[in-house]
């Protein structure tokens, strides 16, 4: 067995039944992607939406595409026509736009809401007040193109082990909460390769996984 097969075995067999990972395979290559494929994983996450579009040309048609990134608004309807879940979804706006271009494409589009949990400037994603408003809005009722099935979170890239497990039970309580009035959501995405067993016992179900999988990456200086 070669090594991406055997990280994804690895995790997979240290991690509890109903989480899901998601292979992380942004700037590498469709061979190490095929690799993974041919060991049996099919959900794949990439945070570039012309990275993602070119590697969903390329690659078999039964992988789920998940785009883990921030997405830009007018790039929405180049992913719409095949993507499987969008997490990191912050704003109305950007909500609007996934539901007409999912209906330009008869589609009903799965998204997840980035709640910001990091106690960093440069994290996307919305208040736990903003996620709850979006929600409750009359307008959000009428958006048949997409489905809201959970919420992702992002710890703050720190060594302190007690303030990434708060911040991911801060996501997991708030879900908790939510779920009482709103039962289609059920995925709470959180946790990478450096933090994704704290995540898991703070009650993660979605894990997004890249470099212990696939090696650490390389970027471009261009
Ligand atoms: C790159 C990335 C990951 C995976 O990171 P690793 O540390 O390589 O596991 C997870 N989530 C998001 C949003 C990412 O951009």
């Amino acid at each position: 067995m070669n090594e991406i097969t055997q990280n994804i075995t690895h995790i997979k067999s240290t991690i509890p039944s109903n989480v899901t990972l998601v292979a992380v395979s942004k700037t590498k290559p469709n061979e190490a992607i095929l690799t993974a494929y041919n060991g049996g994983q099919r959900i794949f996450g990439e945070n570039k939406v012309q990275e993602l579009v070119q590697k969903y040309n390329d690659l078999p048609k039964d992988i789920d595409w998940h785009l883990i990134g921030h997405l830009q608004t007018n790039k929405v309807k180049q992913i719409a026509p095949f993507v499987q879940l969008i997490h990191a979804v912050d704003s109305f706006k950007l909500l609007k736009e996934i539901n007409k271009q999912a209906l330009k494409n008869d589609r009903v589009i799965d998204c997840l809401l980035q709640v910001k949990i990091a106690d960093e400037e440069s994290k996307f994603g919305m208040s736990f007040t903003t996620v709850q408003e979006l929600l409750e809005d009359p307008l959000f009722a009428e958006l048949t193109g997409i489905r809201i099935v959970g919420l992702m979170g992002m710890a703050t890239n720190t060594d302190n082990r007690d303030q990434v497990s708060h911040e991911f039970q801060s996501l997991r309580n708030f879900f908790d909460q939510l779920t009482i009035k709103h039962q289609q959501l059920k995925i709470v995405s959180m946790g990478m390769s450096g933090d994704y067993k704290l995540a898991i016992d703070a009650g993660s179900t979605m894990i997004r996984v890249g470099s212990t999988i696939f090696g650490s990456r390389v970027y471009n200086s261009l």
